[in-house]
């Protein structure tokens, strides 16, 4: 229980220094310097303007020193790196697993990040970590290398298809984002992936749609999508598999 809360809250932090990381690499910036300011009134953010979700709540959303709004996006950045993190982590437990596991999981809040900001996939977040995931796999998995590298071949050559079929319905920021799930999935899970992610975004589409929160032809990030699809194929994609056999 203990460790959970520690963990949970440890996960909040890296959220926190996760947006940072999105919104300076999309500005093409140094994530280290200069420290955090106001991007309105430039004023340094002190440490306790930066606690996770807890500053935004207690400044009621505004800046400290010139009120004016902070975008939600922090406080949700905050939460989504922790709660995807804090699942991953409960669910693959303790093993080595968690390596390769808490990697494409950093890549896909990143992902996320970036995509709901400037739809946007860097590909200076994703192609590292894709060489990261190859060499984990050389020593971590139930499979052999080769299952995981065809994986990615798997991801990359889907949505590449996709993307021509498209006609830039998909950018090659996708493709190379799915090349790095198919490493840290295998083929199976990454094609399971796509249809979850294709799924839920159909369904959160058509209500957004239908509500009139968007308006139709309006481009929704996939990002978030991709970022539940995974992670549900990943964690569950073989029990999801035999309830949808199951049913027939
Ligand atoms: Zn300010």
């Amino acid at each position: 229980m203990l460790l959970s809360a520690y963990f949970f809250i440890m996960a909040l932090v890296l959220g926190s220094f996760f947006n940072v990381v999105a919104i300076r690499l999309l500005k093409k910036q140094s994530v280290a310097f200069p420290p955090s300011n106001c991007p309105n009134c430039n004023h340094k953010l002190s440490a306790l303007d930066l606690v996770p979700v807890l500053s935004y709540l207690f400044l009621k959303g505004k800046c400290r020193y010139c009120r004016v709004k902070i975008s939600p996006l922090y406080p949700f950045g905050e939460l989504l790196t922790a709660s995807s993190l804090f699942v991953v982590y409960k669910f693959v437990g303790f093993e080595l697993e968690l390596i390769p596991a808490v990697i494409i999981t950093i890549v896909l809040v990143l992902a996320v990040l970036t995509d709901i900001r400037e739809q946007l996939i860097l590909d200076i977040i994703t192609l590292p970590a894709l060489g990261i995931l190859l060499i984990a796999r050389l020593f971590i998995g139930t499979e052999p290398f080769w299952f995981y590298l065809l994986g990615g071949i798997v991801g990359f050559v889907l949505l590449l298809l996709i993307a021509i079929v498209s006609r830039g319905g998909m950018g090659g920021g996708d493709i190379k984002l799915y090349a790095a799930i198919g490493v840290a999935l295998g083929p199976w899970l990454t094609l399971m992936s796509l249809v979850l992610a294709s799924f839920v975004g159909a369904v959160v589409g058509s209500i957004l749609m239908v509500t009139g929160l968007v308006k139709r032809k309006q481009p929704i990030a996939f990002g978030p999508f991709i970022l539940i699809g995974t992670i549900g194929a990943y964690l569950f994609g073989y029990e999801i598999w035999d309830w949808y056999i199951g049913l027939w």
